[in-house]
């Protein structure tokens, strides 16, 4: 790769010491910062992994798969860039060593090599410092995560393509940031710099020098230890910044601002920006700081215990909350512990159920009976994805009156599939008529990605939304069976969102109940914290107003 006249500056970011210490928050932050000065970005997420896409990963070992406008199925940081800055991620956002290599083998096999030796160094890196410039685009500065901790094995391709990015684009283009830990010992009574020492012993060892480094750490770092850590660590005092714990995320800009990062960053770029406008962001952390209600949502889930999972939806839900100047406290219910009789003793102290996304059919009936449960005793009630699988089921089963009303998702021999693979219908984000029955394989045949939908005037989703067509994102293979539909109408069930050939249902409402909705996309991919989800919104509102009636 030759040095390039390139109008993006990079930054990258990597982590050390230990994992979970908040890179794509910080990435994320580091973003907002240089959007508040008028500068566009973009990110990317280098995930060391050998999975082509996290796709068909497990929640519980790697969280939520957040989804894309392009029906890219992402790591969750993508969701961290998305709401804290106005960047829209895409499939360029996210690559894996996995995809790297996948590329790099086919053409290996087409004889793009001509016959060479082919080695990790060059061609596995030339593959990823191509992908880390098809990224850049037009914006401003590219901010490029590396997944994992610096000494991992799987990082090192990554590590090393890095390194020579920056030889290649000249110092004052690219920049390392490295996030490392600083714990105070309190039997010491001592902040500890040897793990931050060590860890950027590591990174020098294979030729990277950060620029800055963050600090995460319970308090701020004194002017002795920040000197400690830059004589140790070979960097600019004023570029060791302490990213200390927040209690909310949005703060974290602000605690970056005060600590001086944007500033370090635009001097060591060499960039001539205008100061930050941080208002927007310290009037948010201001109102979420000062609730004047709150309220407890219900989400009966299959991954309670693990919160990771629903990150977005979390999200969404405070989003909803600042939106209702109200705090939001989240009780996780595990699906599987609600049985008969149960009920009540778990739901009674919730102002609102949520039941989320899903696949499989563990925990199904405990969700089922929770719909049921918001649905009798006038509960607000949103029903995202599966959750909108399952009230369809619920209410066709105990309203409709068919017993056997099912999905061939859990039951494939069911009488009455209320839920079912569409055999054939027209997909309006390709422009091709798609068609699936249950030889397609998994993983390639999902809908995913935004798709239109035309509201119906007169219903809750229009008056959430208020506008007459939206564009959501959808991950999932089942749909609502049209043969029903007619009948559930009848029976007291509103379809209020379709897509625009009136084929794919997309939401259904109960109009003899407060709140009562469930749509087949993922509104909660969509929500920021500036711009609350307009569902988010009304169904907050929806238990608030629960709470006093
Ligand atoms: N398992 C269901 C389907 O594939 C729902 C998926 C989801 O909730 N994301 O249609």
């Amino acid at each position: 790769m030759k040095r390039r006249n390139l109008k993006t500056k990079f930054i990258f970011v990597t982590g050390g010491v230990l994992s979970s210490l908040g890179k794509g928050l910080a990435s994320a932050a580091i973003g907002a910062l240089m959007e508040s000065r008028g500068l566009t970005v973009t990110f990317q997420k280098l995930d060391p992994y050998i999975n082509v896409d996290p796709g068909t990963m497990n929640p519980f070992q790697h969280g939520e798969v957040y989804v894309t406008d392009d029906g890219t199925e992402t790591d969750l940081d993508l969701g961290h860039y998305e709401r804290f800055t106005s960047a829209r991620m895409g499939s360029k956002n996210n690559y894996t060593s996995g995809k790297i290599y996948y590329s790099v083998i086919l053409k290996e096999r087409r004889g793009e090599y001509l016959g060479g030796t082919v080695q990790v160094v060059p061609h596995v890196t030339d593959e990823i410092k191509n992908a880390i410039l098809s990224v850049a685009g037009d914006a401003d500065i590219a901010i490029i995560e590396i997944g994992g901790t610096v000494g991992d094995i799987e990082g090192l391709p990554f590590l090393e393509a890095i390194r020579q990015f920056r030889l290649d684009v000249g110092k004052e283009n690219a920049i390392y940031i490295h996030l490392t830990l600083v714990p105070y010992i309190r039997t010491a009574g001592e902040l500890k710099t040897k793990p931050t020492q060590h860890s950027v012993k590591e990174l020098r060892a294979i030729g990277i020098q950060p620029d800055i480094i963050l600090c995460r750490t319970d308090r701020f770092l004194p002017q002795n230890i920040k000197k400690k850590i830059s004589l140790f660590c070979n960097v600019d005092e004023d570029a060791v910044i302490t990213a200390k714990d927040v209690d909310c995320i949005y703060e974290v800009p602000l605690v970056f601002h005060r600590e001086g990062l944007d500033n370090k960053i635009i001097e060591l770029l060499n960039i001539w920006t205008r100061e930050p406008q941080l208002k927007a962001w310290e009037e948010l952390v201001y109102k979420i700081k000062h609730p004047q209600d709150e309220v407890t949502i219900g989400i009966v889930g299959k991954y309670a215990n693990l919160k990771d999972s629903y990150k977005s939806l979390h999200e969404a839900l405070m989003h909803g909350g600042i939106a209702n100047n109200a705090k939001v406290n989240l009780k996780y219910i595990e699906a599987e512990d609600l049985e008969e009789g149960s009920t009540q003793e778990l739901l009674h102290d919730v102002n609102g159920i949520l039941v989320p996304g899903g696949f499989g059919s563990r925990g199904i009936q405990g969700k089922m009976m929770a719909i049921q449960y918001a649905r009798e005793n006038k509960i607000p009630f949103f029903g995202i994805c599966l959750g909108m699988q399952l009230a369809v089921i619920e209410f066709t089963r105990h309203v409709v009156g068919i017993e056997g009303a099912d999905s061939t998702e859990f039951n494939s021999n069911t009488t009455d599939p209320i839920i079912y693979l569409m055999k054939e219908w027209y997909d309006f984000r390709t422009g091709r008529v798609e068609k699936r029955d249950e030889t397609t394989e998994k993983g390639g045949t999902m809908r995913l990605g935004a798709y239109p939908c035309k509201l119906q005037k007169g219903t809750l989703a229009y008056q959430a939304y208020k506008k007459d067509e939206i564009f959501e994102r959808h991950r999932h293979r089942y749909e609502f069976n049209n043969a029903y539909r007619e009948q559930l109408i009848r029976h007291g069930m509103t379809i209020s969102g379709l897509s625009p050939d009136g084929e794919l249902v997309e939401i259904v409402e109960l109009k003899d109940h407060p709140w009562f909705l469930g749509c087949q996309f993922h509104p909660e991919f969509k929500s920021r914290p500036m711009e609350p989800h307009p569902l988010f919104r009304e169904f907050i509102k929806a238990a608030l107003n629960n709470k006093t009636s």
